[in-house]
């Protein structure tokens, strides 16, 4: 397991080199010597924890606790406040601003060990908790509300340039019939199989395939045009036959296959994500109709027609 990266942040030295000592044989520790200081190295190290002092010159401990929890990169990083023996007040007002606990000084390492140690490990299960809501317990790929919220940032996002976006969704032919022939079980290997193909298929880092639901996924492609997209959807095609999972009872392979649908538009604000899934879902609908194991693709750039979704 990676060691937790602790950021202290006091103007004395002899104070962060007491706390230091308590804490640098368990885990990464950085320091910062201003309020300043602790805003920009919070932001690169990115520190499972921070101790921060309150009375500082310039930026005081307050001041740092607010914007820390005022930033959405940084708001869910734990802050245990450090203040002088008595100081009620200024605990009470470092709680009200969302900070999780405090210590007293003078130091004693005994308790700074073990409410650090508390509270990293309160933080290490709340981080595991984010990575399963937004993961597929069977493929370990993304869920479907991950894929959404990815979609809504990027599309946002895309929506400021004008850029190209494009989403794949794929659902395999004749799934009832695999399960009905060879089991429940293996019909959920041949899932997860089918999972590890798409993501073999994508390659660019901002690329997002996710386990849509049942035996359908989906693909986010940020940037991509109608072409690119198309390719990626030939990939994936590709790597899932040549996975050539035998499928008996297929009408229209001996293989598993899938059907594919692709929507591409150019990002702007009057344009809303979900509009990509509808016209995703409809071009699946359509490889459907057609007879399966193929890809339809459209290029849209108006909103959906209310009257004729769903
Ligand atoms: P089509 O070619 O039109 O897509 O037909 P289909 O049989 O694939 O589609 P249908 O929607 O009728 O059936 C989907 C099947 O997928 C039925 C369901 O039991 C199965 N399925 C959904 N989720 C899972 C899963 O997690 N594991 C397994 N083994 N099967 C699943
Ligand atoms: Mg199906
Ligand atoms: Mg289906």
């Amino acid at each position: 397991m990676n060691r937790a990266t602790i950021l202290i942040v006091d103007d004395e030295i002899s104070n962060i080199e007491i706390m230091n000592a308590v804490l640098e044989d368990d885990y990464e520790v950085c320091f910062a010597t201003s309020g300043q200081q602790a805003l920009d190295t919070a932001r690169v190290s990115q520190p499972d924890l921070v101790l921060l002092d309150v009375l500082m010159p310039g930026i005081d401990g307050f001041e740092v606790c607010r914007q820390i929890k005022a930033d959405p990169l940084l708001a869910d990083i734990p802050i245990i406040f450090t203040t002088g023996l008595g100081d009620t007040e200024d605990e009470m007002r470092g709680l009200s601003l969302g900070a999780i606990d405090y210590v007293t000084k003078p130091i004693q390492p005994a308790i700074l060990r073990a409410r650090v140690s508390n509270h990293v490990e309160l933080k290490r299960l709340r981080d595991q908790l984010a990575t399963l809501a937004v993961t597929d317990a069977l493929t370990g790929l993304s869920n479907r509300r991950h894929l959404e919220r990815a979609l809504q940032t990027e599309a946002a996002r895309l929506s400021r340039t004008g850029d190209w976006l494009s989403v794949i969704m794929l659902d395999i032919d004749f799934f009832k019939q695999f399960n009905d022939t060879y089991g429940h079980p293996a019909g959920d290997r041949c899932i997860t199989m089918v999972g590890a193909a798409l993501t073999r298929a994508v390659k660019r880092a901002t690329d997002l395939p996710a386990r849509y639901g049942g035996e359908e996924f989906a693909c986010v492609l940020p940037g991509t045009d109608p072409q690119g997209a198309e390719l990626v959807a030939q990939e994936i095609r590709l790597q899932i036959q040549s996975l050539n999972i035998p499928h008996a009872q297929s009408q229209v392979s001996p293989y598993i296959t899938v059907s594919i649908g692709v929507a591409s538009a150019r990002c702007s604000r009057e344009m809303a994500a979900e509009n990509w899934i509808i016209e995703a879902d409809r071009q699946l609908y359509d490889s459907k109709q057609k007879g399966r194991d193929r890809i339809s693709t459209t290029q849209f750039d108006r909103e959906a027609d209310p009257a004729i979704q769903s």
